[in-house]
């Protein structure tokens, strides 16, 4: 079995250094020691793995545009459901609040394209004005198509969280800088690792893998194409730490439990029809703890989350959720990741003494089953980025 010959936790350094949403590139990640042991593990890999025959598949891109499905998950509430496989580049979902005499939209998407194609879908529904426009993080992929929206309705008020008025014009600016710069050579990269067969882990490529790179491929096709006609339109509402709002019979909370996957995470709480939209808090199939998020506090703000009532759980990426379980799970994940890293810096391991002692085994089984490509993405999410931002924290206090 290939998943046999794998290191338990390892990291892709190729991955690591493209990521898109998760933020700045891992200096750790890049030191020369650390890049020579992953090509090394790769290497040892193919020795004992070897490349199996499989026919050559061109490396089609779809488009990644109406690649959603709306579901109603309450009287007048609908979450778009992006269906694209994850990998470092997808859409998020929304959510379509439709009130008495207006609307209210969580999250706006990747790209201008994919904005349209949404607000259409809207208008299909209703013919009411979009009034409010809530962005979970400034995260590209949650803010981008906020100027389709000012387009479309331009009384549009856009809320987040107040720091995003500093930190989207800064970190977030210099993020989407690197996608743009690194994002062709990553395409090419993912193409030729298609042409070959070859996974990025080395390996034989699955199906899997297939469809989530092709994905990729498009998705980032479109960005540097939409690239130049991007304007970043930032809040025009900021919240600190609670903003309800009443529409009829209807209460909106959206509210701030504390720094997790960005500082600047909102959550959307609908108590009456019992939904939670979490941003990415919650992100499926496997948690996303980039270099923007702080895995100390992340695991008591998973917490939080867990108290308010709620059946349906609209996460930032993957589908509606209709029990608690992946959060809960999500929490524990969170507080091992936090309390091992902590004990490692106590102990006073470096970053790389503190990967291999920081155990996540029974986690990455849980969370990634038979899957290779979910193990790459709890590879470069959880035991890459995600311990690089917990020594961090550890070692600042
Ligand atoms: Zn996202």
């Amino acid at each position: 079995m290939i998943e046999d010959l794998l290191p338990p936790d390892y990291t892709l350094p190729n991955l690591i250094q493209l990521r898109f949403f998760s933020g700045k590139l891992d200096r750790g990640l890049q030191r020369k020691g650390e890049s020579l042991m992953m090509k090394k593990i790769v290497f040892l890999l193919l020795l004992f793995v070897g490349i199996r025959n499989v026919s050559p598949v061109a490396a089609q891109p779809q488009s990644p545009a109406s690649n959603f499905e709306i579901q109603k998950l309450a009287e007048g509430v609908y979450a778009a459901i992006r269906k694209q496989p994850p990998l470092m580049s997808f859409d998020p979902n929304n959510v379509f609040i439709i009130n008495d005499d207006d609307v209210i939209v969580v999250d706006a998407n990747a790209s201008l394209a994919a904005t349209k194609e949404l607000i259409a879908e809207l208008r299909k529904l209703t013919n009411k004005p979009v009034k409010y426009v809530i962005n979970t993080h400034w995260h590209d992929d949650h803010i981008i198509g906020n100027q389709a929206y000012r387009d479309a309705f331009p009384q549009v008020e856009f809320i987040a969280h107040a720091s995003t008025l500093q930190d989207r014009p800064t970190i977030g600016e210099a993020n989407r800088q690197q996608m743009l710069t690194g994002g062709k050579g990553y395409a090419e990269h993912l193409r030729k690792q298609l042409e070959q067969n070859k996974s990025l882990a080395g390996t034989p490529i699955t199906e899997e893998e297939r469809i989530n790179y092709r994905s990729d491929v498009a998705w980032l096709e479109r960005a540097l194409t939409e690239a130049l006609s991007i304007k970043i339109i930032l809040p025009t509402l900021t919240v600190e730490d609670r903003l309800t709002l009443h529409r009829g019979t209807r209460t909106i909370e959206i509210r701030y439990l504390g720094r997790g996957h960005t500082g600047a995470d909102l959550i959307v709480h609908l108590p009456k029809e019992g939904i939670l939209i979490t941003g990415d808090l919650v992100v499926w199939p496997v948690p996303l703890v980039g270099s923007t998020s702080f895995p100390a506090a992340y695991s008591a703000t998973m917490d939080k989350l867990l108290t308010l009532p709620a059946n349906i759980f609209v996460p930032g990426h993957g589908p509606v959720l209709r029990d608690n379980e992946y959060l809960k799970l999500m929490s524990r994940l969170l507080t091992s990741l936090k309390d091992q890293t902590a004990a490692a810096v106590a102990r006073g391991e470096t970053l790389e003494q503190a990967r291999k002692s920081v155990n996540l085994t029974e986690f990455r089984k849980l969370f990634t089953g038979d899957s290779m490509m979910r193990r790459i993405l709890f590879g470069d999410y959880v035991s890459g980025a995600g311990v690089a931002a917990a020594y961090r924290e550890a070692t600042a206090k």
